[in-house]
């Protein structure tokens, strides 16, 4: 018993001390694939204390903490039921699963283990409703994207300013605001990160909500192919926007809406940002049950909730970073 005991012990701080100073431990054995780095899962389920199962088309791995889903040559995985999309597509070779080395360092482990993070001690946050004056943002069957973002940001910045943070909004009435002075904002007032809020526009029949973050150095967005290598300010919180846009999209289920997933873009504010930054889409206009949802106070709290939510728990992980 007491043997066991030990032994987990020692097991449980090898892996801690691996995934803090990864450089002082050998790393996964690594393969290449697609012309990519990428390791196998099993060595990966080992390292962080997890069993892998796998199937002909999905690979899962479990603790007691986390269960992360993998579909072989699909980009999107779920951890903890939260879907979150890969920088590229887990596959299988000589019938074992593999991950790119990028998904597990960039995007895998910022996720499970805030030892990972840079340190943060959150005090500023930065709210952007998005949008303002002439720019209206995508328009629903009657209402606008600039008028409903601003209201959920007031609400947003009134629950985190409740929880004792100071907030600055980029804008607090119906101005237009260059997207180059949004982000700027932050080093104005010493922010410490940035959030974005957005209203979507698509066909009639889609609906739900996503978190967007920006795509690692030299990978593409979620929605393209073209992987590009200019290093951007924000790139230097990679694994922090990771975990940030991870909390705000897991926080959104009590919407009860369409989890679409966190995902990778290259936007605009995403790449100016100084310091961890992610850009909530929280609902479809042009679906017509969302746009009333999005123009209905009470369904705009819980939105807000959910974002302040998401925030402060990403907070409390970057409390625990290196
Ligand atoms: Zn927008």
């Amino acid at each position: 018993m007491a043997y066991n005991l030990i032994k987990r012990f020692m097991l449980t701080s090898a892996i801690a001390f691996c995934l803090i100073y990864p450089v002082l431990c050998p790393a996964l054995n690594s393969i290449t694939f697609m012309d990519k780095p990428y390791i196998y899962l099993q060595d990966a389920a080992k390292e962080l204390g997890m069993t892998m199962s796998k199937s002909s088309e999905y690979c899962s791995l479990r603790n007691s903490t986390a269960y992360i889903s993998f579909q072989y040559d699909k980009k999107f995985a779920t951890i903890n039921g939260v879907k979150i999309s890969l920088l590229y597509p887990p596959s299988l070779k000589s019938g074992a699963p593999i991950i790119s080395q990028k998904d597990y360092y960039n995007v895998i482990l910022p996720i499970l283990n805030s030892k990972t993070l840079k340190k943060q001690i959150i005090k500023t946050i930065v709210i952007d409703p998005g949008h303002g004056g002439n720019d209206n943002g995508t328009s629903g069957s009657y209402s606008k994207e600039k008028n409903i973002v601003l209201s959920i940001s007031r609400k947003v910045a009134n629950i985190l300013s409740s929880s004792g943070y100071k907030v600055v909004m980029t804008r607090n009435s119906n101005k237009f605001i260059p997207l180059d002075t949004r982000a700027a904002v932050i080093d104005k007032y010493n922010g410490d990160l940035f959030v974005s809020i957005h209203c979507n526009s698509a066909k009639k029949s889609i609906s739900g909500y996503e978190t967007f973050v920006l795509a690692p150095q030299g990978t593409s967005s979620t929605y393209s192919t073209k992987e590009v290598n200019k290093y951007e300010n924000g790139n230097r919180w990679d694994k922090n926007n990771e975990r940030l846009g991870f909390e705000i999209q897991k926080a959104l289920k009590i919407t009860n809406s369409i989890d679409r997933g966190l995902k990778h873009a290259r936007f605009s504010v995403l790449k100016n940002a100084t310091k961890p930054a992610a850009l909530v889409e929280t609902g479809f206009l042009s679906n017509p049950g969302e746009e009333k949802l999005l123009n209905t106070p009470s369904y705009q709290d819980k939105v807000a909730k959910a974002i302040a939510s998401g925030i402060i728990s990403y907070a409390k992980a970057a409390a625990n970073g290196n």
